[in-house]
């Protein structure tokens, strides 16, 4: 048994918004949260390992998981398929993880259908045009694949309100520190029974980021917290 009570977190933000980087750092800093390891079936980067970043399988492999339920959600994105295996992620939560699935809108749509409990994060880029600057700087891309990753960008973008909460990716730190503040609550939450209605914040606000505007909710800052009697 643990003293935590486990949970799925969503995790989602455009391919080039940093994503990974802000995952890695969570995972450096609390032994209590883990990340599924996603299935797909688009190619290897140069840099990826199999059953490190991905499992890396093939269409066929992919359908037959599907056809015997073992999958927690999958996906279509880019023609490839995405999904996350079930059998880990239910295990983990019986352990009493936080259990993060890094995965894009319409996967997180169909988690939140089967568990309405879980909580959700959006990793917003600063800006389109630097969401395009890290997309070009992986030089693994062709332009074709940036064209098509912005367009779905953009897509993404405009769901960001479907999240608990939006995170804007301006400088790594800040983020990283949002993201552990938000799995912090949230695990007290359930340990304690304690309100997070009212927890919104974060180091960005939606003023700076005119392309969100319409997306991004007004965060107080993290500092305000203590004032506000809710540390
Ligand atoms: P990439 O090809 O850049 O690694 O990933 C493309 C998109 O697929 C990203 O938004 C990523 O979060 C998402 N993705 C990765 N794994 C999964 C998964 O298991 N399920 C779903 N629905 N999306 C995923």
């Amino acid at each position: 048994m643990s003293d935590t009570a486990g949970f799925l977190l969503i995790f989602s933000g455009p391919s080039g918004s940093g994503k990974d980087t802000v995952l890695q750092e969570i995972l450096k800093r609390d032994d209590k949260t883990v990340v599924s390891i996603s299935m797909t079936t688009r190619e290897p980067r140069p840099n990826e390992v199999d059953g490190r970043d991905y499992y890396f399988v093939t269409k066929e492999e992919f359908e037959k998981h599907i056809e015997n339920d073992e999958m927690l959600e999958w996906a279509k994105y880019d023609e490839n398929y995405y999904g996350t295996p079930k059998a880990p992620v239910m295990k983990w939560i019986d352990e009493g993880k936080t259990v993060v699935l890094e995965i894009e809108v319409q996967g997180a749509d169909k988690i939140r259908q089967k568990y309405p409990d879980v909580r959700s994060m959006f990793l917003m880029p600063p800006s389109i045009h630097v969401l395009e600057e890290r997309l070009r700087a992986r030089h693994t891309n062709t332009e074709e694949d940036i064209q098509r990753r912005l367009e779905a960008a953009k897509g993404e973008i405009s769901r960001a309100n479907d999240y608990d909460y939006i995170i804007v990716n301006n400088r790594l730190e800040d983020a990283v520190e949002d993201a552990i503040e938000i799995i912090f609550r949230h695990r007290r939450h359930i340990r304690e029974n304690d309100s997070i209605d009212e927890f919104y914040y974060g180091h960005q606000y939606k003023d700076e980021v005119e392309y969100v505007n319409e997306v991004a909710r007004v965060l107080p800052p993290v500092e305000d917290f203590s004032e506000r009697g809710l540390k």
